[in-house]
């Protein structure tokens, strides 16, 4: 993947976390400098192998069971 595609990804995954979670990744939570993304971790491996040393459960939790939603009850 050409580098500047890569960090046109980066940049948008960091805008995205900013707008749906309010994770802010450009500046600095305890001084409010600014900061960059210098780096990812794309390959899985490596990525479970840090969360799991950190404690940090390294697969997605269980999705719920769909519920009924009834449109139409009968008043
Ligand atoms: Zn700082």
């Amino acid at each position: 993947m050409a580098q500047a595609f890569k960090a046109f990804l980066i940049e948008r995954g960091a805008r995205l976390l900013k707008r749906v979670f309010d994770i802010d990744l450009e500046h600095c939570p305890r001084c409010g400098g600014d900061m960059k993304i210098i780096a990812a971790i794309e390959e899985p491996a490596v990525i479970v192998k840090i969360l799991t040393h950190l404690g940090l459960p390294a697969r997605a939790p269980p999705r719920a069971p769909a519920r009924r939603l009834d449109l139409f009850e009968a008043a």
